[in-house]
């Protein structure tokens, strides 16, 4: 199917980016890769009047490390991420998880903001910010604001992005010493989203003893989901196999996942349980823990 007809823009900075959103109404949308936006499009399940165009705003596209922070242009692109070496050396998750998303062509196209901005509940970048607790720089007509990514996310394909604002960048803590991360998911075939996936974050303390512990999934609701009882059960404890599986387990019992023509709520629910204990093994033994 063809798109509707829109009004295209492409400014050259950030704020004529968010004033021609403003102009424009509850009826534009910011274009980047256009991996998510184009099929909304084509299969008109959207009708925006304008679509206003990042390309051409220069700086979007760059990955600094700034004291102990990566930080990410909204617009680097997911092929980026798997071959930077300031991810490969500060925020190796990212480049773990970038070859996950969709095939080549989509990678080179789709990027960081536009994952995030479209917040899709079986995308990977979404849960990856949230493991890593990531902060979500958005440009609006009033400055800059800063959102925790764990408060990003509201509803399904849903943030708390206003309609005139932007996402600008998106800085990590660059992921520190005896701390390891994890990801792994369970899709149909190569390149299709993922029924069900599961990341983790241990950090252990200098007896070998978690520190911190962190668990986030994708698929298993209308959002990403950040497990935050998950640390409080495991922190002070040996990160040993039973342990972590407890600690898998009793997070997937806390999900809400949902029933579709792909997967029952109760299989994701059990495949979330066991991509949670085994990234957690998996994250304990990166982090220095003995196997
Ligand atoms: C066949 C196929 C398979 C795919 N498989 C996967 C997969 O396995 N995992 C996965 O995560 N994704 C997958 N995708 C989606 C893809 O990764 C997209 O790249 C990504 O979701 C959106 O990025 P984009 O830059 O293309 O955004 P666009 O399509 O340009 O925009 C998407 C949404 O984000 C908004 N937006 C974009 N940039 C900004 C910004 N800077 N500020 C504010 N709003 C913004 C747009 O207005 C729109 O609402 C797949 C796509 C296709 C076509």
């Amino acid at each position: 199917m063809k798109s509707p007809p829109f009004a295209y823009l492409a400014p050259e900075t950030l704020d004529d980016v968010v004033r021609g959103l403003a102009e424009a109404g509850e009826d534009a949308k910011v274009i980047a890769g256009g991996q998510s936006l184009l099929p909304v499009l084509a299969l008109r399940l959207g009708r925006p009047s304008v679509l206003v165009d990042v390309a051409r705003v220069p700086g979007l596209d760059t990955i600094d490390v700034v004291g102990d922070e990566v930080v990410l242009g909204a617009r680097v692109t997911h092929a980026t991420l798997e071959r930077h070496p300031l991810v490969a050396a500060h925020a190796p998750l990212l480049a773990e998880v970038a070859p996950l998303i969709g095939h080549a062509a989509i990678r080179t196209r789709g990027t960081l903001g536009g994952s995030l901005a479209h917040a899709d509940p079986a995308a990977e970048l979404p849960a990856v910010a949230m493991l890593t607790d990531a902060t979500i720089d958005v440009r609006g007509p009033d400055g800059t604001r800063s959102v925790p990514a764990r408060d990003f996310f509201v509803g399904y394909l849903t943030t708390v992005l206003a309609p005139d604002e932007v996402v600008e960048a998106v800085r990590l803590p660059a992921r520190g010493a005896r701390v390891g991360d994890a990801f792994a998911e369970v899709s149909r075939r190569h390149g299709d989203f993922a029924l069900v996936g599961a990341g983790a974050r241990v950090g252990l303390d200098e007896d070998g003893r978690v520190a911190e512990l962190r668990l986030a999934f994708l698929g298993a609701g209308s959002t990403p989901v950040l497990d935050v009882e998950a640390g409080a059960a495991a922190v002070g404890r040996a990160p040993d196999a039973a342990v972590l599986g407890e600690v898998g387990r009793a997070a997937a019992a806390r999900l809400d996942p949902h029933d579709d023509l792909h997967a029952s709520a109760s299989y994701r629910r059990r495949v979330a349980g066991a991509l949670a204990a085994r990234v957690l093994a998996t994250a304990a033994r990166r982090a220095g823990a003995a196997s």
